[in-house]
């Protein structure tokens, strides 16, 4: 899009930021019949994956996305909970099979970078414009917001602040917002292995942390191990050979010998909300909203259900003739996403601290807790159904259904 010209445009929405959340806010904007265009600066490279539940698959194969993504894809038919702590009161391991509620699986697992790509063909399929540069400032006001960057600017009724972490559209929102950084990083790569892992997901429960190895197709999981700063930057650093032993002495050997492959990451983890997620015509949504630590592969469905919720609303008020930058629409996302996003923070941030803590009593309601997931059924089963479609936030995308 970027010429030596200047560009000057207008657009019903501008999405700013290019990751998963600011493309799937954009094409679901677009599925909504809002001229919508994407502001977005070149992505650094992610070697990370996604765990997507049910309902992100759905909203994506409704979007008409997922039929690219599926071959790179692998099912989650089950998860597996094991206590790998040394302390006193210890949890017995908790397996959860889709299968006990009806599904074939709980989602599917895939790499970030053919996300991104499936994301951006269908974004270039339906013609949606893209300026391939960083927003350097958004300034709303009573009508309008603008958007400036290097060679230009965009003129938008909404503005959708998708730039991660330390967005630029939150500061411009005027929306504050509470970060705690954990005394914890997580490390994460690809590996090949000598065992199959059956389309289970495993998360071992450590004192510094969940290890965690989650499926890829063939002999191939994505692993997020947990750690404190300096033993993640020292494992960081291991050679291929003395990491993937390490790797597997962790993980009691479970999937055989492990090979590493090339692309680690390491990601300090943190755990962010903003105070509100919209106003003065900016409606967050994924990381821009909130940030919670890689446990039970939230984040990002989160971020989805965000964009799926807003594009709904924006659709409603579209056939009611609103102007879809205004207070009164931005209330309503406000309202309807407050419970999913606060609901799941404190359930990841509890269950991360559980580990963390030294206090003894903590260790042994969180035993007792997965003790009672374990040999409840009914309550296994509504844990399940919760997770893969949360009774807080159920867009119609998410439950196969166009805007
Ligand atoms: C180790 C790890 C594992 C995870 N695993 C899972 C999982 O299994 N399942 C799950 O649901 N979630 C998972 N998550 C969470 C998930 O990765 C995040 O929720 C997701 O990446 C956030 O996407 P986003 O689009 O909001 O932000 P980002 O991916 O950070 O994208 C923001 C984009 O905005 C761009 N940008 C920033 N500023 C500007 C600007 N001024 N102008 C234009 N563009 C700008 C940036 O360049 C970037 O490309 C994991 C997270 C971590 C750390």
């Amino acid at each position: 899009m970027n010429g030596g010209h200047r560009i000057s445009k207008t657009a019903e929405a501008a999405v700013i930021g290019g990751g998963p959340a600011g493309l799937v806010s954009a094409l679901a904007l677009t599925a909504a019949g809002i001229d919508t265009l994407i502001i977005a600066s070149p992505r650094q490279e992610d070697f990370r994956t996604t765990a997507f539940l049910a309902g992100s698959v759905t909203a994506l194969t409704t979007l008409g996305v997922w039929e690219s993504c599926r071959s790179h894809a692998a099912p989650l038919a089950a998860i597996r909970i094991i206590d790998d702590t040394r302390r006193l009161w210890r949890a017995p391991e908790v397996h959860f099979a889709a299968a006990e509620v009806g599904l074939d699986s709980f989602g599917h697992n895939i790499e970030n970078r053919y996300l991104i790509a499936a994301l951006q063909d269908r974004a270039a399929k339906l013609n949606i414009a893209r300026i391939g540069a960083p927003a350097l400032s958004v300034v709303p006001d009573r009508d309008e917001v603008s958007v400036r960057f290097a060679n230009g600017g965009v003129r938008a009724r909404l503005v959708v602040g998708a730039d991660g972490q330390h967005s630029l559209c939150r500061a411009a929102a005027g929306i504050g917002s509470h970060r705690y950084t954990y005394p914890q990083a997580a490390l994460t790569l690809n590996l090949t292995q000598a065992r199959g892992h059956h389309d289970t997901a495993t998360e071992f429960h450590t004192e510094t942390g969940p290890f965690t190895l989650v499926p890829l197709p063939g002999r191939r999981s994505s692993l997020v191990c947990v750690l404190d700063p300096q033993r993640a930057a020292h494992a960081a650093a291991m050679a291929d050979a003395e990491l993937a032993n390490e790797l597997e002495r962790r993980a009691h050997s479970l999937i055989g010998q492990m090979s590493v492959e090339p692309g680690r990451g390491m990601f300090p983890l943190v755990v962010e909300t903003a105070r509100s997620v919209a106003g003065n015509r900016i409606a967050l949504v994924g990381e821009a909203a909130h940030v919670i630590p890689p446990i039970g592969a939230q984040g990002l469905n989160l971020g989805l259900r965000d964009a799926a919720t807003l594009a709904e609303i924006m659709a409603d008020a579209r056939r009611r003739g609103l102007d879809i930058g205004s207070p009164a629409v931005l209330a309503c996302y406000e309202r309807q996403r407050r419970a999913d996003v606060t609901g799941r923070k404190i359930a990841v941030d509890l269950l991360n601290r559980s580990l963390l803590s030294d206090f003894l009593p903590v260790h042994g309601a969180r035993a007792l807790s997965l003790f009672l997931v374990d040999r409840i059924g009914p309550l296994r089963r509504a844990l399940m159904r919760e997770g893969v479609s949360p009774a807080a936030s159920q867009p119609r995308l998410m439950r196969g259904e166009m805007l």
